[in-house]
């Protein structure tokens, strides 16, 4: 995404008038640049991540620490520097939803050669270091998935009030200040989803049940000016939220890869949809909400329930009168089709689509796969528009369109070329929880990035029925779910299942360790194929000194033998001196919690439990001296 656009938001009313409208030209739209674009040839591979940060302050005295809202004073100087200069930045910085968050992607993306590899680790440090010289004293730049006192009594700087009687969210929790105020499409979203639903959202996340917890756990609504509403749908023992905030204000790791053609970009879209809840389950990050010890490690749900802006009649409460469909998914949720033919037959979940949508573009010359998946992403409502994108120009533009694939908030995202770029069609990953290191980070994203090169190489097939993806997206999110919980994985994925003996169905259970490092006569394991590609081809000693430190740190977690990051979280906040078995985090935890974060953030201490033995990066600061690099000292044979 672009930087936004400034503009006048209109109320939900007129929103809601104009759903039709904005549907009918996005589905043009789309005709038009599906028929202009489909026949693209020879992108090639460029990717990219995109990862979000927190900022905090503390204050060393009071020994708290809290969400800093200063992310719009930040980003107006971090764009300076892009407005002056577009094409050659170093890092390009987004607002995101949080007043105290911002988003930061590479300058440019990365390309097709391995030497790159060597270059994203220096790049997430660059980046922060470039946001980190415009703080406060006592502020910090941190990739942290969810603050754990997000939502709890005094968790900003500047302090802010909720407002449960006027304003965008109506939380008795999470104020309107803390949204960012830098471009109305946050509020407007919040706003609008809530309007929509008819109601606040509701989050419900089980508490940890430690033995000091109150049997049933329930907190007392009425005092935060609760007027029965919340009361009437928090349930027993369970961490209640009612914002937009508490999910959308999670940070989050993404990544996009630009395929050679449509078709590839459809492959990768099927091929890593089976990969969303493993990587989920291994990148689990946040077992904290609202000062609170959770039973969840992962963000997911809060963030499906936080912009859940289904009716009662579409969530089937009650018979359909007004709206037109039952959706058994928020708009933020896994995908429910595959696109690709070889996906087809996995698609078993029954689609909820619009079928004028569909018939429409099946008489446009648009295949069934693609078609009902647009035409799925088309059942929801536009959440915002402004009033100076009302009319366009369909041959040439595409914002109805990406107002709706935009606000459907899925694990994985089909993104076609944007109109008039050189880019080519993109898959987007998006289900992983940020980590707390550039070398975790960068781990996880050269891994995937690898795998999607050995799926592609290997002409692998990883397809399992989209049913057991939604089962496995529901056990990633479980407490230790890497080392406890065993996920669906296909057995046999070099020979598309031919060799499979048909008494043996095609998938079966797995732990993630053994869907990582492998299992002996099953299944050979995703980091043995990626060593095994890499085995095939010229890397330089550099390049593969940082993969291998990377893949190690994969492996290691996969088996057990470092600790996640929720794990580690956990672990700190239940051995602090003072934490009363009752699930919460006082403030005094949390400040000590999070300093330590920054502290291993910042390499000042070592954390062997969660990084492993060595983590002295190798990596090099630019594109251009990586490869340069890489030329002068070839490959090392492995
Ligand atoms: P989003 O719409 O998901 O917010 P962003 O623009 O924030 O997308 O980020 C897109 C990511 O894609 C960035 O990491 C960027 O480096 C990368 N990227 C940019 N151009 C391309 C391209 N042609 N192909 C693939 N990835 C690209
Ligand atoms: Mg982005
Ligand atoms: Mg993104």
């Amino acid at each position: 995404m672009g930087l936004l656009t400034e503009g006048s938001p209109l109320s939900w009313e007129d929103t809601k008038n104009l759903a039709d409208h904005v549907r009918k030209h996005g589905i043009i739209q789309f005709i038009n640049l599906y028929k202009r674009l489909r026949d693209r040839q020879g992108d090639v591979l460029k990717w990219g991540d995109e990862i979000e940060y927190m900022l905090i302050k503390f204050d060393d005295e009071e020994k708290v620490a809290k969400l800093s809202l200063r992310a719009k004073e930040i980003l107006n100087i971090l764009n300076e520097e892009e407005r002056k200069n577009p094409q050659n930045v170093k890092s390009l910085w987004r607002p995101e939803y949080g007043a105290f968050m911002i988003e930061g992607t590479p300058g440019s993306p990365y390309g097709g050669l391995l030497a790159h590899f060597n270059v994203v680790e220096a790049n997430m440090h660059n980046r922060r270091q470039e946001a980190s010289k415009l703080l406060l004293p006592g502020e910090t730049l941190m990739s942290l998935t969810n603050f754990p006192r997000m939502g709890a009594l005094d968790f900003t700087d500047p302090p802010a009030k909720p407002s449960p009687d006027s304003g965008a969210s109506r939380s008795l929790f999470f104020p309107d200040d803390a949204i960012y105020s830098g471009h109305p499409r946050f509020k407007t979203l919040t706003r609008n989803i809530r309007q929509r639903r008819g109601e606040k959202v509701a989050i419900n996340i089980p508490v940890y049940k430690d033995k000091n917890v109150p049997n049933p756990f329930k907190e007392d609504l009425k005092s935060l000016g609760d007027d029965g509403s919340s009361a009437k749908v928090a349930k027993d023992d369970h961490i209640y939220m009612d914002a937009m905030g508490f999910g959308m204000g999670c940070c989050c790791l993404q990544l996009t890869f630009q395929a050679c053609n449509i078709q590839e970009a459809r492959t990768l879209y099927d091929q890593l949809t089976p990969l969303c809840p493993i990587m989920l389950a291994l990148t689990a990050a946040s077992p904290f909400y609202k000062g609170y010890i959770s039973d969840v490690d992962c963000r997911w749900n809060v963030i499906s329930c936080s912009v859940d802006c289904r009716t009662e009649e579409e969530r089937g409460l009650k018979p359909l009168k007004e709206n037109k469909f039952i959706i058994n998914k928020s708009r933020y949720d896994s995908i429910d089709s595959y696109l690709s033919e070889q996906g087809d037959k996995y698609n078993d979940v029954p689609l909820v689509y619009d079928n004028d949508i569909y018939n429409q573009l099946m008489d446009n010359g648009i295949d069934r796969l693609l078609a009902q998946h647009i035409a799925h992403l088309f059942i929801r409502d536009s959440v915002s528009l402004f009033s100076e994108k009302i009319h366009q120009n369909d041959l040439e533009d595409s914002d109805h369109f990406e107002n709706i694939q935009s606000t459907n908030w899925q694990t994985m995202r089909f993104k076609p070329p944007p109109p008039n770029s050189s880019i080519g069609w993109r898959v987007e990953f998006r289900p992983c929880e940020v980590q707390l290191t550039d070398f975790e980070n960068a781990a996880i994203v050269c891994f995937i990035v690898l795998l999607t090169r050995v799926i592609l190489s290997y002409k692998l097939n990883l397809l399992i029925p989209i049913s057991k993806v939604d089962e496995n997206m529901a056990n990633a999110q479980k407490k230790n779910a890497v080392t406890a919980e065993k996920f669906w994985f296909r057995r046999d994925v070099t020979f598309n299942g031919k060799n499979t003996d048909n008494n043996e169905p095609e998938y079966t259970e797995f732990t993630v360790n053994e869907i990582i490092n492998g299992k002996k006569d099953v299944f050979p394991g995703l980091i043995p194929l990626v060593n095994s590609y890499l085995a095939s081809m010229d890397v330089d000693a550099d390049t593969h000194c940082t993969i291998q430190r990377y893949m190690k740190l994969i492996q290691r977690r996969a088996s057990g033998e470092l600790l996640t990051t929720a794990a580690w979280l956990r672990k700190e906040v239940l051995s602090h001196p003072d934490y009363k078995n009752d699930a919460v985090i006082t403030q005094r935890i949390n400040y000590d919690l999070l300093k330590k974060i920054h502290d291993v953030q910042s390499n000042r201490i070592s954390c062997s439990e969660l990084l492993g033995p060595c983590t002295t990066s190798k990596t090099t600061e630019t594109i251009p001296a990586a490869v340069a690099k890489a030329e002068k000292c070839p490959s090392t044979g492995h």
